[in-house]
C-alpha cells in the first residue's frame, strides 16, 4: 500500500514536471534556429588558376582583341597594341587612355600587367600607368588605382604601385620585378549619391597586388587628383579605364582582364 502511495507521488511530480521541462525546451536556442537555407547562392565554376576567369565573368581582354574597348577621349575604336596575346600601351599620338564600352558600379576585378624588363626612368616616369576603377569622363581624375615599376624605385608612397592614388599607400610593398607578370585583383564599391548630387555612401576598395593584400576597405575621400584635396562628383555607372602615361619610359602591357558585375 506504501508502495503505491509513492508510486503515485511520483507520477503526480512528474505529471507537474514534465510540462515545465518541455517549456524549459522550447526556450533552448537550438542549433538550426540560427541556420540560414536560403537564397542559395548561386553555382559558379572556379577558373584553373587562381587568375582565370570564372564562368560568371565578363571578359575584357583574353588575348585576341581590344573590342571590348575604346578611346576614353572620343571612344572611337581603341588603338592599342594587340600581339602574342597581350595589350601593349600605345604611346602614339592620339591613341591615348582606353576604357571600357560597358559601364559598372561594383564588381570584381582582375587584371595583370608587366612592366617592361628594360624599363628606364625613376620615381613617377617609371612604368606609369593606372587603372581608373570608374572613368567618370574626360574632364574628370576618376578613381585611379596606380600602376608603375615599385621594384627598387622610390617615390611617394601614396603614388607607388597599388597605391590609391595621393590617398592610400598599399599596406606592403608587393611588386615583382620589371619583365614579371604581376596582377591587381580589385573589389570597388561605387560610391552612391543622393538627387541633389551629394554623396549618400562613399567608395571602398579592397585589393590584393600578385596576391597580398594591400588595400583593406579603403574609404576613398573622392576622385584621385593630382593636384588638390580629392572631392566626389556624382555619377551613376562608369567604365574602367586604362592609362597611358605620357611618360617617356618603355610602355607597358596588359594581359587577362576580366571583372565581375556585384549589382
Ligand atoms: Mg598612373
Amino acid at each position: 500500500m506504501k508502495t503505491q502511495l509513492l508510486h503515485l507521488v511520483a507520477a503526480a511530480s512528474l505529471i507537474s514536471v514534465v510540462p515545465c521541462l518541455l517549456a524549459q525546451d522550447a526556450a533552448k536556442p537550438k542549433p538550426e534556429d540560427t541556420e540560414v537555407w536560403k537564397p542559395v547562392p548561386p553555382i559558379i565554376t572556379p577558373g584553373a588558376t587562381n587568375s582565370a576567369p570564372p564562368s560568371d565573368a565578363i571578359i575584357l581582354f583574353d588575348g585576341k582583341n581590344q573590342d571590348a574597348w575604346v578611346s576614353a577621349q572620343d571612344h572611337s575604336p581603341a588603338q592599342w597594341v594587340v600581339g602574342d596575346g597581350i595589350l601593349t600601351v600605345s604611346k602614339a599620338r592620339g591613341a591615348g587612355n582606353i576604357e571600357t564600352k560597358e559601364k559598372f558600379k561594383d564588381y570584381q576585378l582582375h587584371v595583370e600587367f608587366r612592366i617592361p624588363e628594360n624599363i628606364t626612368g625613376s620615381g613617377q616616369a617609371r612604368g606609369n600607368s593606372g587603372v581608373f576603377l570608374a572613368s567618370t569622363g574626360p574632364g574628370d581624375d576618376g578613381y585611379e588605382m596606380q600602376v608603375l615599376d615599385s621594384y627598387n624605385n622610390t617615390t611617394y608612397v601614396n603614388g607607388q604601385a597599388a597605391s590609391i592614388y595621393k590617398q592610400s599607400p598599399p599596406l606592403v610593398n608587393s611588386a615583382r620585378k620589371p619583365g614579371e607578370w604581376q596582377s591587381y585583383d580589385i573589389i570597388w564599391t561605387a560610391p552612391t549619391f543622393n538627387a541633389d548630387g551629394s554623396v549618400k555612401t562613399p567608395a571602398f576598395v579592397t585589393a590584393f597586388d600578385n596576391g597580398v593584400l594591400v588595400q583593406n576597405h579603403f574609404q576613398l575621400t573622392g576622385q584621385t587628383l593630382y593636384v588638390g584635396k580629392p572631392f566626389y562628383k556624382a555619377y551613376d555607372r562608369a567604365p574602367i579605364k586604362l592609362q597611358a602615361h605620357g611618360d617617356k619610359s618603355e610602355p607597358l602591357s596588359f594581359r587577362n582582364i576580366w571583372v565581375r558585375a556585384l549589382d
